[in-house]
């Protein structure tokens, strides 16, 4: 006999749901169709006095939750970049959640501590980092960033963390299209938005040294302090590569940390075909690659690796009596490296993934995405009123209906109404463009398919109706 029977029941009910999710996901409009309000709504404004069976909780989930959920997990969402959870992943999310633990120290959990060692390192094997870099797993990349951003004012000599500074002579580079995050670091830092210098890209998009070299020598004559650079691998907008060894150069000339964000575009680099993406990143003293971004493993993982980890530890380390610990120096206390000090075992959840998929089923999936971004690439290119606007080195494609801004607002508001499919936007040169990003595990080319026809229609029934509407009469 269980002895939680009613426990034993949801749990089986539970991962009976998540199995039939994996398999049907397709049956669920991708984005939410709900109005503002309404899940809060059907909710009741306070907490029950009395508890209530689990079955009831899965009743709502199903009923209530469900409806009000974007399917970040459906083949057809193609919006931002997908993420996408695993069977090994969820796995790993439910014994984690059951073993609670906290991993701040060694010795709150020797295993989470040596488990995220040992994951990190192998995914620095698998995207060809050398060794001397350590990984330490965060939540997001924008944690990752900023982490590595102090960790490169203390590396200045600036003695920040024990006197302070102030701030808002500090200036670190990164380019035009780098993500939103690397800017909020300097919010958080105290260099304010100001000390996030912009450097202009090229016409792929990509960082310009010579402007980069520039804007450094203008900034230390004028008596500014450079620390750090932000190469992107892999940007937002456009998956545009910045040129990481001409970047690091300058950045090693100047004496400056160099970060890459390779939030994204990092796992491709455990495909030998796109090994090159990492060109030049060995001489970065910090990169952020993110797993729960394009690597199966549920949202919260993002591996922030150090190739001067004592650096960071500087940085970051502030040890109260209380959670002083008779291993210290020769262990790593992961709370040395980051402002959090409770973190989650999401090395397991990694661990599970890359043991089950194994890297050769890894690389089979990416390759597949990259397949169906490049055939995508192909449609957009043959049909003319479509135009394609940036390279596609990953698995995402950027282009627009030549009508203009409005009609590609109208295309995207189209589709993600109808269900089919959720796709996003992002403006290049000042103009509204519609954007896939591939990355689904289970996305097949005909959920590809599927949405460039349902954006094909929507700009066919726009014509239709803007036709219409200009031939009205307008008495
Ligand atoms: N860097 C890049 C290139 C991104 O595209 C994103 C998000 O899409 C981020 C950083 C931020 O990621 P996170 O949500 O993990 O903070």
């Amino acid at each position: 006999m269980s002895a939680d029977p009613e426990l034993e029941a949801a749990l089986a009910r539970a991962s009976e749901w998540v199995r039939h999710y994996f398999e049907d996901a397709r049956a669920y409009p991708v984005l939410s169709q709900v109005e503002p309000g309404s899940i809060r709504r059907a909710l009741p404004p306070s907490a029950p006095e009395r508890g209530e069976p689990l079955d009831a909780l899965l009743d709502d989930f199903e009923r209530l939750v469900l409806p009000g959920i974007t399917h970040w997990n459906h083949p057809r969402f193609f919006a931002y970049f997908g993420i996408t959870s695993s069977g090994p992943g969820v796995l790993a999310e439910l014994l984690i959640a059951a073993l609670n633990i906290n991993g701040m120290l060694w010795r709150t959990s020797p295993a989470a501590t040596e488990v995220e060692e040992v994951a990190t390192d192998w995914l620095r094997q698998a995207i060809g980092l050398p060794e001397g870099f350590s990984g330490v797993i965060n939540d997001t990349a924008s944690s990752s960033t900023l982490y590595a951003l102090v960790a490169a004012r203390e590396a200045a000599g600036l003695d920040a963390g024990r006197r302070g500074v102030d701030s808002r002579r500090l200036r670190y580079y990164t380019s035009a299209e780098a993500h939103s995050s690397v800017e909020k670091a300097g919010l958080v830092m105290g260099t304010g938005s100001a000390g996030c210098v912009r450097i202009p890209v090229d016409a792929e998009f990509r960082m310009r040294p010579a402007e980069l070299a520039a804007a450094i020598a203008r900034d230390r004559a004028a008596g500014l302090t450079p620390f750090a650079v932000v190469a992107t691998v892999g940007t937002t907008s456009t998956t545009s590569i910045d040129p990481v060894p001409e970047v690091a150069e300058i950045a090693r000339d100047h004496g400056l940390w160099l970060h890459v964000d390779a939030a994204y575009g990092g796992a491709a680099a455990i495909l030998p075909s796109h090994r090159h993406v990492l060109a030049g990143c060995e001489h970065a003293d910090s990169l952020v690659v993110n797993p729960h971004k394009w690597l199966f493993t549920p949202i919260d993982c993002s591996v922030l690796y150090c190739r001067r980890e004592d650096v960071l530890g500087r940085a970051f380390s502030l040890v109260p009596d209380y959670l002083s610990n008779p291993e210290a120096g020769r262990v790593r206390n992961l709370m040395d490296y980051g402002t959090s000090l409770g973190r989650r075992f999401r090395g397991l959840k990694l661990w599970f993934v890359l043991r089950a998929f194994g890297l050769e089923r890894a690389r089979e999936v990416l390759a597949g995405h990259i397949e169906m971004a490049q055939k995508l690439k192909a449609w957009v290119e043959r049909d003319p009123d479509f135009e394609l606007l940036a390279p596609v080195p990953f698995s995402t494609v950027v282009f627009r209906h030549r009508g203009g801004d409005a009609a590609n607002r109208g295309i995207e508001e189209t589709v993600n109404g109808s269900g089919v499919a959720f796709i996003s936007h992002t403006t290049v040169g000042g103009a509204y463009v519609l954007r896939m990003a591939i990355g689904n595990l289970r996305t097949t080319e005909d959920d590809v398919r599927a949405a460039w026809e349902a954006i094909r229609a929507a700009a066919a029934q726009l014509k239709v109706s803007s036709q219409t509407s200009s031939s009205k009469p307008t008495s």
